[in-house]
């Protein structure tokens, strides 16, 4: 089987080619154009920005930095934050599985060239003293055959589905070395991974809320357009009735329909074990990336056997319903559909699209860096005004023998160098600061801070050095608003 789910080979679209640089239309001209500019590349703004670094001893695992992990962090918080409407409930699992499992799941057939495999080196400390394939195991490429673990430990009835599990978890996949870089060809990622267990009759719906899931989070990023694509049943190799796959190509068609959004199909390019859609982001430079992906899967419920109870077992098991008296009095074992889907696919490669997106300008909400915090002069009293400022922003009392409940998580950085104005606003410009804050002697009595807002955008008129004065707790309601609305 090959389990292509969510992230393959092919979707790692975003390796930086040639070709895009721009060509001034007309040569007689060029002296007169600007010169090509070429696309912004992920790397070399995360250099810039200390976002990332990578290290021989660990060739393709993207190593984040304080700046790349709070732009990790907060874009795994908004999808936690999403699930509560989408209904899902996070999981946390291993990572580390014995072959034995990914024989089950059909990957050591199909997929075992890009698994890690990872061994005990003490003899002592093993499972078996016989030394055999009980003892490997598997570095975890995708989290499908830990869910239906979930989804087996556990007695259901059509009445508990849909289940919705969630998974940050790391994977590996074992990439050749030559073409790892950056964050897009990489051997450890993390996806935003989904699986959604749930009754025949219920893959519309499912499929119809995940479009949306979709539509909400590329609008919130400002990505996009995007179009999606519906493979569809290949023409020979596949596994269930072609009834079957009727019927679910015809749920996620009037699905893609609901959706308001132009879909095109690949005839016969689906997977053997289910049809998907694909979601294809064009960016800036006109690039197509492969990022969100869903899939259904009648195999890997079969291989794990998992069930649920229903009643008239053969109807529920069609997806169709009846009110036949006799057929309803039988309740038996009906074979979930799985649903694997992924919003942002890769968060490491999502990450690196948004770099390029934006280019190093992030929104305030995803900015490693939002508030700087500069003193006019460095004496105690406008540095104590400085912290307490700080601490209002950060949301943590100064002095308190109670755990921190209230922060905010904003970043807010203070700079006492003893040097002049000018230059600590041209390199907090430069570092990519949202919000420019000044304290001195002249805030001490009013408890107020001088703030430069021109960067924060949206409905802040402030122009350029434009300067406003405010008590902290007044600017902290300010860029409170400012990140729930994802701005
Ligand atoms: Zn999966």
């Amino acid at each position: 089987m090959k389990v292509d789910c969510v992230m393959t080979n092919s979707q790692h679209a975003l390796q930086k080619g040639s070709g895009h640089l721009l060509v001034p239309s007309c040569s007689s001209h060029a002296t007169t154009q600007p010169p090509p500019i070429p696309p912004a590349d992920h790397r070399q703004i995360a250099v810039q920005q200390e976002l990332f670094t990578t290290s021989i001893y660990s060739p393709g695992s993207p190593i984040l930095l304080p700046n790349g992990a709070r732009i990790f962090n907060r874009l795994v918080e908004f999808l936690r934050q999403q699930y509560t409407r989408y209904g899902f409930d996070e999981v946390i699992t291993p990572t580390i599985y014995k072959k034995a499992l990914w024989k089950k799941s059909g990957h050591l057939e199909n997929y075992s060239d890009d698994m890690f495999t990872v061994t005990s080196t003490s003899p002592s400390r093993k499972d078996t003293t016989d030394g055999g394939e009980e003892d490997e195991y598997g570095l975890k490429p995708m989290n499908c055959p830990g869910h239906c673990l979930i989804f087996a430990s556990q007695r259901h009835s059509y009445r508990d589905l849909p289940i919705r599990y969630a998974d940050f978890s790391p994977l590996h996949r074992n990439e050749i070395s030559g073409a790892l870089s950056g964050l897009t060809r990489v051997r450890r990622f993390h996806q935003d991974d989904g699986h959604i267990f749930c009754r025949p009759s219920q893959i519309e719906e499912e499929i119809r809320k995940t479009l949306d899931f979709v539509r909400v989070v590329y609008s919130t990023f400002k990505l996009g357009p995007y179009r999606l694509t519906l493979s569809t049943r290949p023409t020979d190799h596949y596994i269930g009735t072609p009834e079957e796959w009727e019927t679910a190509e015809g749920a996620l068609k009037r699905a893609l329909d609901a959706s308001g959004q132009n879909w095109t199909i690949n005839e016969g390019d689906g997977a053997f074990y289910g049809p998907k859609i694909d979601i294809i982001l064009r960016d800036s430079d006109g690039k197509e990336h492969q990022t969100a992906t869903i899939q259904l899967d009648f195999q890997l419920p079969k291989r794990f056997e998992l069930t649920y109870t229903a009643p008239a077992p053969g109807y529920e098991q069609r997806g169709e319903t009846t009110t036949d008296p006799d057929a309803l009095h039988k309740t038996g074992l009906v074979t979930p559909v799985l649903i694997h889907r992924a919003i942002l696919g890769s968060v490491e490669r999502l990450m690196a699209l948004l770099i390029e997106h934006y280019n190093g300008s992030w929104p305030f909400w995803l900015n490693p860096r939002q508030v700087m915090i500069f003193t006019v002069n460095n004496s105690q009293p406008v540095m104590d005004h400085a912290k307490r400022v700080q601490d209002v922003l950060m949301g943590r009392e100064a002095s308190s023998n109670k755990a921190v409940s209230q922060a905010t998580n904003f970043i807010v950085d203070i700079d006492d160098r003893d040097c002049s104005l000018g230059l600590k606003k041209h390199n907090a410009k430069e570092k990519g600061y949202t919000v420019i804050l000044t304290v001195g002697p002249q805030q001490l009595s009013s408890g107020t801070v001088t703030c430069d807002l021109s960067r924060l955008g949206g409905d802040s008129e402030a122009t350029d050095g434009e300067r406003v004065e405010m008590l902290p707790s007044e600017l902290l309601e300010i860029l409170k608003a400012k990140a729930d609305a994802y701005l």
